[in-house]
């Protein structure tokens, strides 16, 4: 046990992989350790796992799943259900968890575990409902049906930025559909992973059917090809970058796999001249800042009409320059970027746009902490006269950094916001109806948010359209995504007589 770290529940602090109902080492024996982004402390060690670990978890799924296959919906169901009240009723120790190894606010870590919740209890209610059809025959005799059944084998990859979320995102449909599951959590935040894996066991899951191996960045290429190679994969569901989805995608091609891909964003955020702009400030501020701006649908390109810009500005600026930024325990609203790489990539987007000629209007530099000297802090930022030159307008930076860009028309904003190769949420604030309809119509975007800064629910489809992939998750489409679709036709049966 760590010194550094206690919960309530010491027990959730698992250090050992979990495959077939076991707490394991790898079968190498390499170990890693996790980093608390505040402070640059290590605050636990985990398995650093490979190959032949990746082959034994999908062994154990497969067994599992040859049983669990055959369980009845309501079985299913019950086990979510378990699941979600054991997470709700240690949400306190899973966001301290997820505070140290991810940095985030205390306060949305809380969020995020019951966020995470809603999707174990909204799939278990799905569960029940992952019927079929019967199709009207074409010929006296016959009877044609649609089952659907569960896909197999599920890999499951998840990103640092929501180490609980993102995990019963893809856990929960998977087991509500009848698959089993083998997952890898990001090396930077294994820590909440195994803990719901604890939770999970307690809440009787059967041996096998949900595995999880840590790795460390340097053995995630390794381990993900051994789940690539394995036919007994059935699916692979992942969150994270566009250049590791297209990987996953190109070589999942040799069996065919099926695939659920939410990758990068470049969200768009547009401001028009009739939009309510006290509202559009706040929507901006929720979806901006959030997690330090460390999330796929953060707006990445403000756009703001030429007769409100500079109004617009000024209230911005008003307002991030008086964020408060600190280590998650305390009250600060801004944690630390997870690592290093995060403060390096948001400075050079930063130099790059202010030597293209924009204007730094508040933030801008790293901070330095006096609670936690060591920690990845980077003030918040509004960056004015941004163009479509600059590297933040067409990369993600993934820091509390907001670039505005003026615009004039419509059209032209609209044409801007598109003209991008992502397609994974955008955001617009008008009160003109026609426009409302117009815009939200022509938005390349899985998901678009009209006068709202909020748009993630465990009740509507998430995911993207173009380089940010496919699959849907949440809502009423999500469990399909797990399920595959059989046609059973029947033959030969007595002819019903007409009158
Ligand atoms: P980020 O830039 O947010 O870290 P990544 O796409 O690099 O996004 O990482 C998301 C997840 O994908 C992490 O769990 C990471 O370890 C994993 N990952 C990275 N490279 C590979 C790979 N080649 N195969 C399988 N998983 C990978």
């Amino acid at each position: 046990m760590n010194p550094n770290l206690t919960l309530t529940r010491n027990n959730l602090i698992r250090q050992q992989s979990f495959v077939d109902g076991q707490w394991v080492d790898a079968a190498d024996g390499r170990r890693m350790a996790v980093i608390d982004p505040a402070t640059g402390a290590t605050i636990g060690e985990v398995p650093d796992s490979g190959a032949d670990d990746a082959r034994a978890a999908v062994d154990a799924a497969q067994r599992a799943f040859e049983s669990y296959r055959h369980t009845v919906a309501r079985e299913r169901a019950a086990l979510l259900k378990r699941w979600h009240g054991l997470i709700m009723a240690n949400q306190e120790d899973l966001a301290r968890l997820i505070s140290r190894e991810q940095g985030k606010p205390l306060m949305e870590s809380r969020t995020e575990v019951a966020y995470g919740a809603s999707y174990v209890e909204w799939f278990a209610e799905e569960a029940k409902r992952g019927g079929g059809d019967v199709i009207p025959e074409q010929h006296p005799g016959h009877r044609m049906l649609v089952v659907k059944q569960p896909v197999g084998v599920v890999a499951a990859i998840t990103p640092w930025n929501f180490p609980l979320a993102m995990l019963a995102r893809k856990i929960a449909p998977a087991l509500a559909a009848g698959c089993a599951v083998v997952c890898k959590p990001a090396e930077d935040t294994p820590l909440t992973a195994l803990a719901m894996a604890a939770l999970l066991e307690e809440a009787g899951a059967p041996a096998g059917l949900v595995n999880i191996l840590t790795s460390s960045r340097e053995r995630a290429a390794p381990l993900g090809d051994a789940w690539l190679a394995d036919p007994r994969v059935r699916k692979i569901s992942f969150t994270g970058s566009t250049p590791v989805g297209k990987h996953l995608a190109r070589h999942s091609a040799d069996t065919l796999k099926r695939l659920s891909l939410e990758l990068g964003g470049n969200a768009p955020f547009i401001v028009f001249e009739d939009a309510d702009l006290v509202a559009a400030v706040d929507g901006l501020m929720v979806a901006k800042f959030r997690n330090a701006g460390q999330t796929c649908i953060c707006p990445n390109r403000v756009y703001v009409q030429q007769s409100v810009y500079a109004t617009f500005i000024e209230m911005l600026a008003a307002r991030v320059g008086a964020l408060t930024i600190g280590p998650a325990g305390g009250s600060a609203e801004i944690g630390p970027l997870i690592n290093l790489r995060a403060i390096e990539k948001a400075e050079a987007h930063l130099a790059d746009a202010v030597a293209h000629g924009a204007r730094l209007v508040v933030g801008g530099a790293r901070h330095a902490c006096p609670d936690a000297p060591d920690g990845h802090f980077f003030t918040p930022t509004v960056v004015a006269d941004v163009d479509a030159r600059m590297r933040m307008s067409h990369e993600e930076t993934f820091g509390p950094v907001v670039p505005v860009t003026p615009f004039a028309t419509e059209d032209e904003v609209v044409a801007l916001a598109n003209d991008t190769p992502y397609g994974l949420a955008a955001y617009f604030y008008s009160r003109d109806i026609d426009r409302v309809w117009q815009v939200a119509e022509s938005i390349e975007a899985g998901m678009v948010a009209v006068n709202d800064g909020v748009l993630s629910t465990e009740v509507a489809p998430f995911g993207g359209i173009k380089e940010s992939g496919y699959g849907r998750e949440g809502s009423q489409y999500g469990l399909d995504e797990y399920l595959n679709i059989k046609y059973i036709r029947h033959g030969n049966l007595p002819v019903r007589k007409q009158a």
